[in-house]
């Protein structure tokens, strides 16, 4: 048990608020023996990071976050040769800052990127503590989750969070490092499309629009929308098939990859059946 956050990155809107916070909680800001002050620039304990899915007209935008996942079995603390990186009671793993020698073991041996930065002017690797200078002085929660206003962030006791961590998934958990981060709404890949008749010149509505992937055992059936379009999300990378039908017009047949990215199909033309 312990500590733990999850992340619903279906609420983040992108404000940049937590990474902004995490900044003003630690540049310039000695909270040592948990950290040393962060440095103005170089640095971002946690980030949002923009991704820009489908290509125009059918795009959507997801914003991941990286942060330390202050990992049970974590690989940097193993690396350290100083025994430098240390976990706490309640599951926070930290860089002593006063025992770190600037060996730069545990940024090679973190398997998450972006993590673990190194401070030049103090020669020391620095990362996210969970703001456990603030918990230990009886904070819920640490800056970053207190500054997040749509709820995105969710900081607590393990115990106490069964609930979401049921709907949530870790980063490489074929690794075996237990993170303690959670995520849920992680990206996936969506096809999406948009039928039409071009002899009558108009987008069909409620076009019955079918997927499989016969390897993944996946099936889902959608109808097209007012606007002809129909957005299929949360798919599994792999190549599925596509059967478009409407009463009156030729079946449509077509196959598609969503191993490399997320798939817009554009405008799909459907033809009447001739009495
Ligand atoms: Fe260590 Fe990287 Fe795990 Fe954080 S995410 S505990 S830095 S191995
Ligand atoms: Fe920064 Fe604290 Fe959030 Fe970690 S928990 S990213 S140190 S604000």
């Amino acid at each position: 048990m312990g500590k733990i956050l999850v992340i619903d990155i279906t609420k983040c809107n992108g404000c940049h608020n937590c990474q902004i916070a995490c900044k003003d909680e630690h540049v310039g800001n000695d909270w040592s023996p948990i950290a040393r002050p962060q440095p103005l620039t170089g640095q971002f304990w946690t980030q949002v990071v923009d991704i820009v899915r489908g290509t125009v007209p059918k795009v959507k935008v997801a914003y991941d976050h990286t942060i330390c996942q202050h990992c049970d079995d974590a690989p940097c603390m193993k690396a350290c040769p100083n025994e430098a990186i240390y976990k706490r009671p309640d599951g926070i793993v930290i860089i002593d800052p006063l025992k770190c020698k600037g060996n730069k073991s545990c940024i090679e041996a973190c398997p998450y990127e972006n993590i673990i930065f190194y401070n030049d002017d103090l020669n020391i690797s620095q990362k996210c503590t969970f703001c456990a200078h603030l918990l230990d002085k009886g904070w819920q929660e640490p800056r970053c989750v207190d500054a997040c206003p749509t709820g995105a962030y969710t900081f607590g006791e393990e115990k106490d969070l069964k609930d979401l961590i049921a709907q949530s998934e870790v980063l490489k958990p074929e690794l075996g490092a237990s993170p303690r981060v959670y995520y849920i709404g992680k990206p996936r890949r969506f096809i999406a499309g948009t039928v039409y008749d071009p002899e009558a010149d108009e987008v069909l509505i409620d076009a019955e629009v079918t997927i499989k992937n016969g390897k993944k055992g996946e099936k889902v059936t959608v109808k097209t929308d007012d606007f002809g379009d129909f957005w299929i999300d949360r798919l599994q990378k792999g190549k599925y098939s596509v059967t478009i039908q409407k009463k009156g017009y030729f079946k449509k047949e077509l196959e598609t990859d969503t191993t490399e990215k997320d798939i817009n199909l554009g405008d799909i033309a459907m033809y009447m059946e001739k009495l």
